[in-house]
């Protein structure tokens, strides 16, 4: 009799913990390089629209949808939802598609220190399915991975020039191409040089990233489990690797062990490290692999700050196209000579021209957070989840130079009124969490003492363990941060598949596995 895949006898090549966006890729990578991979994924697989009518959507909700009928129905509607998600309804994403994200009754955590909005998909293609996400994907530059070297602490064991060819990759794969500014945005460009001289300014390529998880799954070497909870990751002591991953059926709750031969956590940064932490045993008391002590240290976002601007009809001495304006400004040390200097971009999003022929465009500023080991993930010793697992503590507080950088942020916007331009600063202060960009807690390096993930983002410690999502970040950086998650899950894989490879020539009885159908395996 066959032994079941995924028992004892019979374990996976790779369990990946998160079908989101770095858990997608890995199982579509390590799927399509003849792997034979379990696809574990808390939240439901809902069918999902395509690119295309995702935007048809989100075109009708924004300019159609308030003039139709029905209107006091849908936000009734709305209101009642919210009751059950009072933290993920602050999303400006949520209305669009609330059963997206986390219940959070269900899935409750607590902030100390700074108030953090915890935005979190739960759903087979995590957050990059959410039907309005950004797709707003930028490299990370030197600059963002050599900030210790500025700042001092850590810097990133890995270059822009040793990831250039893992990101160009992914970008492809994604459908990402640099493209020219259109004719509103070299208008808009130079009414903002006037207000900002000096500050180069890029035009955005949004893409329509393909769906990973359908691709992965077409490898014919992927099973896909949705509704799998993972609570947390078995040692074995003697091989000191990971033997298997426990995990709760959402819908009944019952518990059940799964074997593979290597792990990737890809459940995004907090989920990951509430795994890793809870995954305790004699030989690792406070987290699988934390024999440094790092793990949940050095949490990150990114301090985000919005603005509306809002040009009128009159103040324009040209008829502005109806194209879709979406432009970068980079920090200023990175476009002039300052070597240091507050580290924040602008994203200029969104051109509306209203029926008074007013240009609205909104202005979403990040600013880079740097590493410090107090601002932290733990679990909390009082409060479960609704499937029992204890919940996440975030600890963070501003430091004085972040609380800086929120002025100097608020400060440029507002600057755009010394050029005439109507500059609307919504504030208060959002709490963090609004970027949607966390980062860190289990960090990769070139040292074992101060960080969790070797260069390759696996556990210096475990050595079938691997970290591909947020959490391996050293710093934060500016940018959205979501194509260097893909280019370091790629370029893990690729290492991965690199050192198999040679393993196996150095034994030449391997045999290639049979291709499997597709499986999708529904609670
Ligand atoms: C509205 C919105 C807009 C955004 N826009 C941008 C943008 O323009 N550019 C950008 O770079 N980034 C953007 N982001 C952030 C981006 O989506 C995330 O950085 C990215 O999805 C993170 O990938 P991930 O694989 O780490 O996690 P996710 O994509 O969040 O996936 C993690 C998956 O793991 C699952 N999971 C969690 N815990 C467990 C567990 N214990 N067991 C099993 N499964 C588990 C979750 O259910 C989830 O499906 C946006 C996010 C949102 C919400």
């Amino acid at each position: 009799m066959p032994v079941a895949a995924g028992s004892r006898g019979n374990p996976y090549d790779v369990i990946i913990v998160g079908a989101g966006a770095t858990g997608g890729w890995a199982a579509m990578r390590l799927g399509a390089a003849g792997m034979n991979v379990l696809l574990l994924e808390a939240g439901p697989n809902r069918p999902r629209a395509s690119p295309l009518r995702a935007r048809v959507d989100s075109i009708l909700q924004s300019y159609v949808q308030p003039f139709l009928p029905g209107r006091k129905q849908r936000e009734a509607k709305l209101r009642e939802l919210a009751r059950r998600q009072p933290i993920q309804s602050l999303c400006y994403a949520w209305a669009g598609d609330p059963a997206a994200f986390v219940d959070d009754l269900d899935n409750p955590y607590v902030a100390t220190g700074e108030p953090f909005h915890w935005f979190r998909a739960r759903q087979v293609g995590g957050r990059l399915a959410v039907r309005y996400h950004g797709r707003r994907f930028m490299r990370f530059t030197d600059h963002d991975l050599r900030a210790a070297t500025r700042e001092g602490g850590l810097d990133w064991p890995v270059s822009e020039a040793e990831l250039s060819p893992h990101y160009a990759h992914v970008e492809r794969r994604v459908g990402w191409w640099p493209r020219e500014d259109n004719a509103a945005e070299r208008w808009l460009k130079r009414v903002l040089a006037r207000a900002w001289p000096g500050r180069g300014t890029v035009p955005i390529s949004k893409v329509c990233p393909p769906d990973l998880i359908a691709l992965a799954l077409r490898t014919g070497r992927v099973t896909l489990q949705s509704g799998a909870i993972v609570s947390h990751l078995e040692l074995d002591p003697g091989s000191n690797e990971v033997n298997a991953v426990a995990l709760i059926d959402a819908a009944t709750h019952a518990r059940r062990e799964v074997f593979g031969r290597r792990v990737f956590m890809c459940a995004s940064t907090v989920e990951t490290t509430r795994v890793l932490l809870n995954s305790c045993s004699a030989r690792y008391p406070d987290g699988i692999g934390n024999a440094s002590g790092v793990l949940g240290r050095h949490f990150m976002e990114q301090v985000h700050v919005y603005a509306q601007l809002r040009i009128p009809a009159g103040q324009r001495d040209t008829w502005l196209p109806p194209l879709p304006i979406d432009l970068f400004v980079p920090s200023l040390c990175e476009t002039t000579a300052h070597a240091k200097g507050a580290r924040f971009g602008v994203q200029v999003m969104s051109g509306r021209v209203f029926a008074t022929r007013d240009l609205q465009v909104c202005l979403s500023s990040f600013g880079e957070m740097l590493p410090r080991p107090e601002n932290r993930v733990t679990l909390s010793a009082t409060q479960k989840d609704r499937w029992g697992l204890p919940v996440a503590e975030i600890h963070y507080r501003l430091c004085d130079s972040e609380k800086q950088l929120i002025r100097d942020q608020r400060r440029f916007l507002t600057s755009l009124g010394a050029a005439d331009l109507a500059v609307e600063i919504e504030g208060p202060d959002k709490p963090l969490g609004y970027a949607i960009h966390e980062v860190g807690t289990a960090r990769m390096g070139a040292d074992p003492g101060t960080s969790f993930l070797d260069p390759y983002n696996r556990s210096w410690e475990v050595k079938n363990l691997f970290v591909t999502d947020g959490a391996s970040f050293v710093t934060s950086g500016y940018r959205n941060p979501t194509l260097t998650m893909l280019a370091l899950t790629e370029r893990a894989c690729a290492h991965l598949l690199e050192s198999s490879r040679s393993h196996a020539e150095a034994r030449p009885t391997a045999v290639a596995k049979p291709v499997r159908a597709p499986a999708v395996v529904e609670p």
